[in-house]
């Protein structure tokens, strides 16, 4: 049972029946693997524009994007098999997982049945791949991460669980074939249909890897690698060779689109490199992330919106001391996490990202004090060699923003990151000032 690598490929790498050829040459090396794949890209958006309108009582509406959907399978089919058996064979799966949907969809809509209808693009897509490789007699199994993948009832994986069920099941598979599991998809602590958020093949690869203790995972995806700043905005950016750990976790976290941003945390525990890899081009590096780290005064930028600052403001903070306690307890009761935080003697700042409680949050806060609410920031995280004994970092970030207003920082809390609060509408033209300051 060794596995050398994981290869995770992403909804682009499988989103048309030649991008499916194009893995055949990736994925038949020598070296023993287990091939993690997407959902074909925008069969996920699709789905979930279904579930929206099977909430929404829409029924028709539904059944209209489910029928649009399956033509576009059958399309895939069509294309993608050379022989008459296997057209039919394809046409075959893909009519059957339409009948799930269509069957769900007739039926009243629950947040259990959103989960089971998300699950399909990944089923879909590797049952595609899985007949692809046997139509051209390359010896596969389909391993189904139902089986085997599980979050506990945090949502977090089960790693106990994970191992016994993934061992047992790989033990069914010929050592010989290439082993095809999806991505995204799990069970849940009650043992239904789940899965690891949007984007969380990634996760799932990582997850694999670690229980299996393989050398490298590998993600492979549209971009070779991590840029040194977001592409869509800025020109001229770099991609970075190498990264540590705790540098990629920052930047998947806060913006950088192309890894999810718990990918990091299972390779890092179990010290595995995991190497960023693009399909269309194959033979370039990529990014590797690993335990170590290459010294370098700025490696890259990242950006995240959609953030709200809380600023809560109060006389009883002055030289008291369990304030700070009690704003975060209320945080925690309604599950919210806290990325930025800046203090003053009687006020607090606080940034989150995810505002579905905020208007219960604000309320309990204003308990403590005044409370002020801000939405439509952007964080900007800035990955480098911010160590505290280091002269000159800091001032050369201002100086290149000196003409953007700077709502929040945060610096010292971390050896390699200094991040911003800016209004959403300065980030572009703050990209552009640091690329043009910090990398040119
Ligand atoms: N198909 C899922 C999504 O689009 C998971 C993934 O691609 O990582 O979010
Ligand atoms: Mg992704």
């Amino acid at each position: 049972m060794n596995f050398v690598k994981i290869m995770k490929f992403g909804g682009t790498s499988v989103g048309s029946p030649e991008r499916m050829r194009a893995l055949i040459p990736l994925i038949t090396d020598d070296e023993r693997k287990i091939v993690v794949l997407s959902a074909m890209s925008g069969t996920t958006n699709s789905l979930v524009e279904i579930s929206d309108l099977l909430y929404s009582g829409n029924a028709t509406g539904a059944m209209n994007k489910i029928e649009i959907l399956r033509e576009k399978y059958h399309k895939v089919v069509n294309e993608l098999y050379e022989t008459e058996a296997f057209r039919k064979s394809g046409l075959e799966m893909i009519n059957s997982h339409f009948g799930s949907l269509t069957n769900i969809a007739s039926r009243s809509f629950t947040k259990q049945q959103e989960k089971a209808v998300l699950a399909e693009g990944e089923l879909m897509s590797t049952a595609l791949v899985h007949l692809m490789l046997q139509e051209k007699n390359i010896k596969s199994y389909l391993l189904p991460a139902l089986n085997y993948m599980r979050v506990d009832k945090d949502g977090e994986p089960d790693y106990f669980y994970i191992e016994e069920n993934l061992k047992r099941e790989l033990r069914k598979c010929d050592s010989k074939s290439i082993i095809i599991t999806q991505g995204f998809i799990c069970r849940n602590a009650y043992g239904e249909i789940d899965n690891l958020k949007r984007g969380g093949s990634d996760y799932t690869a990582s997850i694999i890897g670690s229980v299996l203790k393989v050398r490298e995972i590998q993600i492979w995806t549209d971009i070779s690698g991590f840029h040194n700043n977001d592409p869509r905005f800025v020109e001229n950016t770099r991609v970075i060779r190498e990264l540590s750990f705790d540098e990629a976790a920052e930047l998947a976290y806060f913006g950088a689109k192309i890894l999810h941003p718990a990918t990091v945390n299972p390779a890092k525990i179990n010290n595995i490199p995991v190497r960023l890899k693009n399909t269309m081009e194959p033979e370039d590096e990529g990014t590797l992330i690993t335990a170590s780290t290459t010294q370098a005064d700025y490696k890259a930028v990242a950006a995240k919106d959609g953030i709200s600052v809380i600023r809560i403001r109060s006389d009883r903070m002055l030289m008291a001391y369990g304030f700070l306690r009690k704003v975060f307890e209320i945080f925690e009761a309604y599950r919210t996490p806290i990325d930025m935080i800046a203090t003053s003697e009687v006020s607090v700042s606080l940034t989150i990202d995810n505002p579905q409680n905020l208007e219960q949050i604000a309320k309990d806060l204003k308990e403590l004090g005044t409370v002020e609410i801000e939405k439509n920031q952007t964080i900007i995280c800035i990955v480098g060699d911010f160590r505290t004994e280091r002269k000159g970092s800091a001032p050369e970030i201002f100086r290149a923003l000196n003409t953007v207003s700077l709502k929040m920082i945060s610096y010292g809390g971390s050896n390699n990151s200094l991040s911003l609060l800016i209004d959403t509408a300065d980030k572009i033209k703050a990209l552009k000032l640091l690329s043009k300051h910090l990398f040119a």
